[in-house]
């Protein structure tokens, strides 16, 4: 199976590999550049495709991040003379590899983030980038569509599809599970709605941070 267009859960390649007996490989493009980074054949990681473009993942100062750190996208591509594009900031945040295994030499991006929106402010200002393994925490409730949304510093609230009429037990479930994740700093609210609209792009997004950016 492959991927490509949303950032991929941890959980999805596990559900994937459960019901359809398949591995996932996940590309990382844009419309603007085209193939940014494939995913090694051997590894969960992914190889920038330094053939075609060069790309700068940097800290917020602009430095480039060492391999563990995250940062911002930042892309020049080396052959389209049409339209060069040199140092564009894509808006994607990616963590920065080791070197590979596999003996390829092109760089490493262990794992792609997703927008500024996609990431958790905490109350006390320190930043975290959500991984609620939802696909997998709902495998078994009658959801269709659900996303956790920070409407406040301190506030989430679960927006919920459900197939039929949540049970009160199912409902704390949900709002339990978000609440150890998230910690005790934050309220985790329930709601339930008839549909979950995409973001730009069409793009479903698991998380998204109402905060001003
Ligand atoms: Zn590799």
């Amino acid at each position: 199976m492959r991927t490509y267009g949303e950032t991929l859960a941890d959980d999805l390649r596990e559900q994937c590999r459960d019901t359809w007996g398949v591995p996932v490989v996940d590309m990382y493009s844009a419309e603007e550049v085209g193939y940014i980074a494939l995913q090694c054949p051997q590894n969960q990681h992914y190889h920038v495709q330094s053939e075609n473009l060069l790309v700068e993942i940097l800290d917020e100062q602009g430095r480039p991040c060492r391999a563990g750190e995250i940062g911002r996208v930042v892309i020049s591509t080396l052959h389209n003379f049409a339209t060069p594009i040199i140092r564009y900031e894509i808006g994607d945040y990616a963590e920065v590899g080791g070197v590979c295994p596999c003996g390829r030499g092109l760089p490493v991006i262990a794992r792609i983030m997703g927008r500024v929106r996609n990431m958790l402010r905490l109350p006390d200002g320190n930043t975290r980038w959500p991984n609620f393994m939802l696909a997998k925490t709902h495998r078994d409730l009658p959801i269709a569509q659900i996303q956790i949304v920070q409407t406040a510093l301190d506030s989430l609230e679960l927006r919920a599809v459900p197939e039929h009429p949540l049970s009160e037990q199912e409902r704390t479930r949900l709002i339990d599970y978000v609440r150890d994740w998230a910690g005790p700093q934050f309220k985790v609210g329930l709601r339930v709605v008839d549909a979950i609209p995409r973001g730009p792009g069409g793009k479903f997004e698991e998380f998204l941070s109402e905060l001003p950016q």
